[in-house]
């Protein structure tokens, strides 16, 4: 399992620099400290001066500057990030604390998790232990202040002598991650630096700031489907629990100054409320240090509502940490902006006017806002967080043992006692990437050695028992738990609409991933080991006289056919169930060679079984040419994501840009095409009057302005009719159905939301589990959807058989968790239909079927569209 590999690869770097810390020789800081130059000088300019922007290769020069210099920091590679920059850590503590380090980890450990110590353990750990803060700069790499603020906050606490940074120093151990989005800190200064003096300096760059997933790659903190996740989830949730964690971002320009701790109502309930305390306390101090600098403009307890999305900073407090963020008001990159006073506005959550109120005292004025603006307001927020831990370093300690036990306790004594994963799952690999994804939060997890019996239920030998009688208990109960997001006057305007969640309306993991969990009460009877190391099996191989069947139903089956496609070996998809092979199956050539076949067996897990009997009707499967459309204007996430999930899967594809598209003649070199879920407007480039600056054709150079207009539209109706299958993930629907004319109606469309409302919800669905675009389906699941997605009924035409009719809501109680307004307009209508157009036709896919690349119950409609062989359900009589 490679995040544990990675996890003993950080405590031998650890433990590595503990040592060769205390071997050093320590020199007094202050006759050490006279090396570090001043970031002025390192980097030719003062951070945040106006135009300048420090790259992250530079950052990491002067990091490692001084951490060689300093005794009071140690920096540490977590290895790289998805593009090969190195993703960095420092350790800043003093040089007695830094020395044992992995000491100092184990104390924190056992109050993080204290379920086996004594009460003398505890007291001797409050005693010896150091609070632990970890705070992370740029995550969003637009927002580029914090990683600017970064090197001079390290400057400070390596070089200050006066008693502030002495105290921080010997009472806490400060984890700083510099830069969590090291590959777009440098995709940002590059574009910056290109387009300063020109027209467009200050524009955000035309493409995603991460490879992959851009402005969500917080909301990847529980699923952790990129490295740099991985690296903080491991610093976070396993190697390190902290006590405080604050992520230091930028909001709009033209509210308040600074937002600081505590988040705004409504708060996601099941948290320990002392970490409730904790942030309001924390948030009070930042707040307070901010106004004794003079800086306006700070606001607390408004805009961040506690019910977030669960990126790190949000789902933290339900790991006992009190998990925060600052967000200071944006200059354009690092160009500064002129804001008039009637520029500046409240209208947000808690601060629903720009006037003085108790957490808004001192509104900002106007004038000029520059980023060096932001790099003081932040080192300010930093330095009180570490201020107020270092203060009180035993109250720190002493809640943070209180938290985990008392959430402990709440788990053993609540309902339901525990999540049952049952051995028998539809899909079983995605169920053991569930039970990673839990062991990658740090959660304790127990497996069933043999068969148990428990409320007149019984579950298999290897089923897995999650005890909410655990200090995680909060990050069990939303990840595993059905949730209801609260329907209140704190989530409906004064009109009574409902006023939309941050994010999603629910993060249930395992109804994501279709994996089926059972909340169950009382003691489970059962012999139950807690789970070490990985729990993906190694697939077992059987050849067959007629080679081999792999189930359909796994999705890393797909994975393994791309692979075999690749490598030219036969495989045929069984369309009608026969002995030992169900609908759905694929059915490997005999002739493909066992090494390959041992090697994925062992990687994916998937089991080779012998096929001894030829199914009655089994199709040929073949590679087809996948084209993704991909825009500028910022990119588009969801098109990110769906990148992400073919590499995962193995699919071969090319990216598709406007030139290529309205150069029309598409299946000369395309089957299949893919329009992530976007606005029409967006993909053809047509704008209005509410376009928003710094969106807009004009604010782009030339060759950034996308859209491929009617010509692209022409194109790509050109490609359907001719035979081209083309997919559309929720709003991209919009397109094929206006543009094209196809019979169907998005029922949804143009709904007040008080007549439908779902914004981001988990709905339950019927599949047509024989037709070929739902093979390996079960017959009833979950569909991730999110505002703006669709909702199908077929218009009568005399030819109402060209749709196809493939997912549809079921009949009543639709809403399986997050927030549904209106399903009566949605019952028994469809959530995904075929619908032929000439000889080729276009798939619809209302809602999010690869979400986040975190809706694994839904992978295989997508797979399926994209697998060749004719797909179409009477194929036969065609
Ligand atoms: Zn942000």
């Amino acid at each position: 399992m490679k995040s544990l590999s990675a996890t003993a690869r950080l405590r031998t770097l650890v433990m590595l620099a503990g040592v060769l810390a205390a071997g050093a020789g320590l020199a007094p800081p202050s006759a050490r400290a006279q090396t570090i130059p001043t970031p002025e000088s390192f980097f030719g300019f003062q951070m945040g001066a106006d135009g300048k922007l420090a790259r992250w290769d530079e950052l990491v020069e002067y990091y490692t500057l001084i951490a060689n210099a300093s005794p009071r920091v140690q920096l540490v590679t977590m290895g790289d990030t998805t593009m090969g920059h190195p993703f960095v850590v420092l350790f800043v503590s003093s040089p007695e604390n830094l020395a044992r380090l992995e000491a100092l980890r184990q104390i924190n450990a056992t109050l993080a998790d204290p379920r086996s110590a004594s009460d003398e353990t505890i007291e001797r750990a409050v005693a010896d232990g150091k609070a632990v803060v970890v705070q992370s700069m740029g995550l969003h790499a637009t927002e580029v202040g914090a990683s600017q603020m970064a090197a001079e906050l390290m400057y400070d606490l390596a070089t200050r002598t006066d008693g502030e940074v002495l105290r921080i120093l010997d009472e806490v151990v400060s984890i700083m991650i510099p830069c969590f989005n090291p590959d777009g800190q440098v995709m940002v200064t590059d574009w910056y630096n290109e387009t300063v003096g020109t027209a467009y300096e200050g524009v955000s760059p035309p493409s995603l700031y991460h490879k992959y997933i851009g402005h969500d790659n917080n909301r990847d903190a529980f699923q952790t489907n990129t490295v740099e996740s991985q690296y903080g989830a491991q610093i976070m949730f396993r190697d390190w629990v902290p006590q405080a964690y604050v992520d230091h971002h930028q909001m709009g320009a033209y509210g308040a100054r600074i937002y600081v701790p505590p988040y705004a109502e409504p708060i996601r309930p099941d948290a320990d409320p002392l970490v409730w305390r904790e942030m309001s306390w924390y948030g009070a101090h930042i707040a307070y240090k901010e106004e004794e600098a003079d800086k306006a403009g700070v606001v607390n307890a408004a805009i961040y509502s506690g019910w977030g999305h669960f990126g790190f900073h949000w789902i933290t407090p339900f790991h006992n940490i009190a998990g925060m963020l600052t967000e200071s008001a944006s200059a354009r990159l690092a160009t500064p902006l002129f804001l008039h006073p009637d520029q500046l506005r409240g209208g947000s959550r808690g601060l629903p006017e720009y006037e003085a109120q108790t957490s808004f005292p001192n509104p900002w004025p106007g004038g000029w806002w520059r980023v060096r603006d932001i790099v003081e307001q932040q080192k300010i927020a930093a330095l009180a967080t570490l201020d107020i831990a270092a203060r009180n370093r035993e109250t720190v300690l002493r809640n943070a043992y209180l938290k985990a036990s008392r959430q402990t306790a709440r788990g053993a004594e609540g309902s339901p006692a525990a999540f049952v994963i049952p051995a028998d799952q539809h899909d079983a690999l995605t169920a053991a990437e569930l039970v990673e994804k839990l062991l990658g939060q740090g959660i304790e997890v127990r497996r069933a050695a043999s068969e148990f019996r428990h409320e007149g239920r019984i579950y298999g030998a290897g089923s897995f028992v999650v005890s909410m009688a655990q200090p995680k208990r909060g990050v069990i109960r939303w990840l595993l738990g059905r949730t209801l997001y609260p329907d209140n006057s704190y989530t409906r305007d004064r009109e009574g609409n409902p006023i939309r969640p941050y994010d999603m309306s629910t993060d249930t993991m395992s109804e994501f991933m279709g994996v089926h969990v059972e909340p169950v009460d009382g003691p489970i009877a059962a012999t139950l080991d807690v789970v070490q190391g990985s729990v993906t099996p190694v697939g077992t191989v059987a050849k067959g006289t007629l080679g081999y069947v792999i189930d359909g139903r796994l999705n890393e089956s797909v994975r393994v056919v791309n692979r075999l496609l690749a490598a030219d070996v036969g495989v045929r998809r069984a369309h009608v169930a026969s002995d030992g092979v169900r609908v759905g199956d694929f059915l490997v050539s005999a002739t493909a060679p066992g090494d390959l076949i041992d090697r994925l067996a062992g990687e994916t897990g998937v089991a080779f079984q012998a096929l001894e009997a030829d199914p009655s009707a089994a199709r040929p499967v073949a590679s087809r040419r996948i084209g993704m459309y991909q825009r500028y204007f910022g990119g588009n996430i969801d098109e990110g994501w769906t990148r992400l999930l073919l590499e995962r899967f193995e699919f071969p594809y090319a990216s598709l840009f406007d030139a290529e598209i309205t150069a029309g003649n598409l299946n000369a070199r395309y089957d299949v095409i893919v329009l992530p879920a976007d606005d029409v407007d967006r993909m053809m480039g047509t704008e209005d009057k509410d376009t928003p600056v710094g969106s807009r054709a004009e604010d782009y150079p030339p060759e950034y302005r996308s859209g491929f207009g009617q010509a692209g539209v022409d194109a790509l109706e050109a490609f359907v009719t001719k035979g081209g299958t083309l997919v559309t993930f929720a709003q991209a629907g919009t397109l094929a159905i206006e543009k094209f004319g196809l019979p169907v109606r998005n029922v949804v469309g143009g709904l007040q939301s008080t007549e439908f409302w779902s914004p981001g919800s988990t709905l339950r669905i019927d599949i047509d589990d024989d037709h070929p675009l739902a093979l390996g389906m079960p017959s009833r699941g979950l569909a991730t959807f999110l505002a703006g997605g669709q909702v199908y009924e077929v218009v009568a035409t005399p030819q109402n058989e060209r749709v196809e009719r493939i997912v549809t809501f079921v009949a009543r109680d639709i809403l399986q968790s997050g927030w549904l307004l209106g399903e009566d307009r949605i019952a028994r209508k469809a959530a995904m239909v075929a619908v032929e157009h000439g000889a080729g036709r276009v798939v619809l896919i209302g809602f999010r079927p690869q979400h986040r690349v975190q809706t694994h119950g839904t992978f295989k409609l997508v797979f399926n569209a994209l697998l060749g062989g004719d797909t179409a359900r009477d194929a036969e009589t065609r």
